[in-house]
């Protein structure tokens, strides 16, 4: 792939340690040739965000809160004043009340449930809202999803309806920006020991049925979600928008236990 992102630009939200999957996507398309900016959220995140930017190359590390409309816009007016245009960018970004992740679904708060759709589903449209404008000669923009928007799973309760309307607004926007050659997609990764994983009941059963049960048997790394997430941001997906592509070892096929998994 050496080469293949040469001369694009673009921004990644969501690195929080070296086990983001978001760094796994930095990684495979600063390796390729590409420039990147990062955002981080909180001072306690640039500690560790910082040094792994600079591993690579990039000194644009700018902080951005997406719950603070203005800490989005200093952001990108950063990246305007520095470059002037953008590639593409990566939404690797999702909260959710961890009391919440476990549990019945239907008990949710009304609280949580509207801090979730924010922080993890309109945040990926106010960013394209501002991304739009520097992607004058076109780009690609890619958010993270998981499965469990498509099929019940234990514990993911309101993050499932959150990861339904992301998915469905990657659907809109690629329609809305298509026009302009701006390309919009989702990555649907399997689980992944993540910081933000860590929020989710029980996620270490979640990790070992993945791995007893898909296709592959195996999970996936952050290595094998960032050479996919390179395809859809390079030119290798010229022809690929509004697309959710699964980077699960097939789990997503499975309709029934595997007959060769032992009991857990
Ligand atoms: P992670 O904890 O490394 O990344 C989550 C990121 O969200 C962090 O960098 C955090 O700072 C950021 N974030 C949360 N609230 C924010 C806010 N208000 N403003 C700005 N940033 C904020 O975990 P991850 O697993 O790499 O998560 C990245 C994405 O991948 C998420 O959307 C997650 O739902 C998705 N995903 C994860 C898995 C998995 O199993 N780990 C599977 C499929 C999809």
């Amino acid at each position: 792939a050496a080469g293949l992102m040469s001369g694009k630009r673009g921004l990644i939200m969501g690195v929080a340690n070296d086990k983001s999957i978001a760094w796994g996507i930095a990684r495979e398309c600063a390796a390729a040739g590409a420039e990147i900016a990062f955002t981080f959220q909180g001072e306690a995140l640039e500690r560790r965000v910082r040094p792994l930017a600079e591993s690579i190359g990039s000194d644009m590390i700018l902080p951005c809160d997406v719950t603070d409309p203005a800490s989005i816009d200093a952001a990108f007016a950063a990246i305007e004043a520095r470059w002037g245009k953008l590639d593409f960018i990566v939404h690797a970004i999702g909260f959710s009340d961890k009391n919440e992740l476990r549990g019945r679904y239907v008990d949710t708060s009304y609280a949580n449930f509207e801090l979730t759709m924010n922080v993890s589903v309109y945040s990926f449209t106010a960013v394209a809202q501002r991304a739009e404008k520097l992607m004058g000669d076109g780009g690609s923009m890619l958010t993270l999803t998981y499965y469990g928007s498509e099929r019940v799973m234990p514990h993911y309760n309101v993050m499932g309806i959150a990861k339904s309307a992301l998915e469905c607004s990657v659907r809109y926007m690629a329609m809305d920006l298509g026009p302009r050659g701006i390309r919009v997609n989702s990555l649907s990764a399997g689980p992944i020991k993540t910081l933000a994983a860590s929020g989710i009941g029980d996620f270490r059963y979640i990790l070992k049925w993945n791995e007893l049960n898909s296709p592959l048997r195996r999970n996936v790394t952050t290595t094998d979600v960032g050479k996919a997430g390179m395809y859809l941001l390079s030119d290798l997906s010229s022809g690929v928008t509004g697309e959710n592509h699964h980077v699960d070892s097939g789990y997503h096929v499975v309709g029934m236990k595997a007959e060769d998994a032992p009991d857990i």
